[in-house]
C-alpha cells in the first residue's frame, strides 16, 4: 500500500462552481487557471470548466497546450508577454496580452505583424503592483488605437480589497471615470468582486478561487461569505490516515519543541500529512482536521511527514482511521486562517509526492 495521503477532486464541482458563477453575472467568463489551475491540474481544470468564455493564465507555454488541445475560447496572459520573440507565438496562437507597461508598448513597436493582437490595458486603480497610472491611460489608449498590430482593445483593472470590510467604491469610481471616454470591453471582477459587486461585473469576469470551491473572504467576513453560504463546492480534497497513536501521559510533549504538553492523560494519533506535502507548517495548535469524519484538533509542530491529532474525544478512532485535512466537511478557509495564510496559498503548495485521485 502507497503511503495513504492524496488529494481527492471533485471535478463536477468545477463545473458546479462555474454555473454559480453564470448565475450571478451575465458578463463573460474568464475562467482563471494560473499556477496551474490553483493546484488542480491545469489541463484537468481547463476541461472541467470548458464551458467558460476564456482562460487566464500566465504562461505562454501553457496557453499554447490549451490551444492545441484545441480549446477555441479567449486565451488571456495576465501579465502579457515577457520578450519581443513571444509576439509571433502570441499571435500565431491567437492569445489575448495583457498591457501592463510601457515597456510592453515598446516591445509592440519593434513587432512587424499587422492587425492581429487583441490587447488587454491595464490600469492600476489602487492596488499599485501591474498597470497604468491613471493620468498614463489616455495617452496610452491613443498609442494603443492607432497601433498597425493591434485589433482589439479591452480595459482592465484589479482591485486589492475587494475581499475586505474596505471594499471598491473609490478605485472602481476612478476606474469608471476613466473608462467613460472609450467604447471597448471592461473587466474588472476577481471572485470577491463578483460575488460582491454586481455594478463592477462589467463585460468579462475573471473568477478564480471560487470556481475551485473557496470563498475568497476570509471566515471573519461573516457566515454569508462562507463558500458553503455562496453555493460553492471543494473540488480538492486532502486526505490521508492515521499511521499511529500514543497514550500519553500528563505533561507528556508532542513534536518538535514539544509546543503542546498534555494537561492530563490522553491519546493521540499520527496523521501521514507533513510541511513536505504541502500542509502549512505555521497551523498552530489546534487547527482543525476531520478524523473519521469528526472535527478535531492538530497538536504541536507540523513536521516534514507528520501531523499529530488529538484523539481524545474519538475513542474508536485508530490506525487506518480516515483523516481530512481540508475539502469536503472540513473548509479550507478555517484552515488557511488557523495558518495565517489563505485557501490560494494552500492549494498552490500542494507537492508532487500528493498523488491527485480524481
Ligand atoms: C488571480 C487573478 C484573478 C483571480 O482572482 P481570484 O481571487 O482567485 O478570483 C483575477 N484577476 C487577476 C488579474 C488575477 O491575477
Amino acid at each position: 500500500m502507497p503511503r495513504p495521503i492524496q488529494a481527492n477532486l471533485d471535478l463536477s464541482a468545477l463545473e458546479s462552481n462555474l454555473r454559480v458563477a453564470r448565475r450571478t453575472t451575465s458578463a463573460r467568463i474568464m475562467s482563471v487557471v494560473k499556477a496551474d489551475g490553483y493546484g488542480h491540474g491545469l489541463m484537468r481544470a481547463a476541461e472541467a470548466l470548458a464551458a467558460t468564455d476564456g482562460y487566464a493564465l500566465l504562461d505562454i507555454q501553457d496557453a499554447v497546450r490549451l490551444r492545441e488541445a484545441g480549446y477555441r475560447q479567449t486565451i488571456l496572459l495576465l501579465e502579457g508577454c515577457f520578450s519581443a520573440e513571444q509576439l509571433p507565438i502570441i499571435a500565431e496562437y491567437r492569445l489575448t496580452c495583457v498591457i501592463h507597461s510601457p515597456w510592453q508598448i515598446a516591445m509592440l513597436d519593434g513587432y512587424p505583424g499587422n492587425g492581429s493582437l487583441e490587447v488587454w490595458l491595464k490600469v492600476n486603480s489602487g492596488m499599485n503592483r501591474l498597470g497604468f497610472a491613471p493620468q498614463q491611460v489616455a495617452q496610452t489608449m491613443d498609442q494603443l488605437r492607432r497601433h498597425r498590430a493591434v485589433r482589439d482593445i479591452t480595459l482592465m483593472t484589479h482591485f486589492a480589497n475587494a475581499d475586505e470590510p474596505r471594499g471598491i467604491a473609490e478605485p472602481l469610481a476612478l476606474f469608471n471615470d476613466l473608462a467613460a471616454s472609450y467604447r471597448v470591453a471592461r473587466s474588472l471582477a476577481n471572485s470577491a468582486t463578483l460575488l460582491r459587486y454586481p455594478e463592477a461585473h462589467g463585460d468579462w469576469v475573471r473568477p478564480g478561487i471560487m470556481l475551485y470551491g473557496a470563498s475568497p473572504f476570509a471566515p471573519d467576513m461573516g457566515e454569508q461569505f462562507s463558500a458553503q453560504q455562496l453555493g460553492l463546492k471543494p473540488v480538492m480534497t486532502l486526505g490521508s490516515r492515521i499511521i499511529a497513536t500514543q497514550e500519553l501521559r500528563a505533561g507528556g510533549e508532542v513534536g518538535y519543541g514539544a509546543l503542546f504538553r498534555a494537561e492530563h492523560n490522553m491519546r493521540i494519533g499520527i496523521v501521514a500529512c507533513g510541511y513536505a506535502d504541502g500542509y502549512p507548517r505555521h497551523a498552530l495548535s489546534g487547527t482543525p482536521i476531520l478524523v473519521d469524519g469528526q472535527r478535531t484538533r492538530t497538536l504541536g509542530r507540523v513536521s516534514m511527514d507528520m501531523l499529530c491529532v488529538d484523539l481524545g474525544a474519538l475513542p474508536q478512532a485508530g490506525v487506518g482511521s480516515r483523516v481530512v485535512l481540508w475539502g469536503d466537511g472540513m473548509p479550507i478557509e478555517e484552515v488557511a486562517r488557523a495558518a495565517g495564510t489563505v485557501s490560494y496559498e494552500l492549494m498552490c503548495a500542494r507537492t508532487e509526492r500528493v498523488r491527485i485521485v480524481t
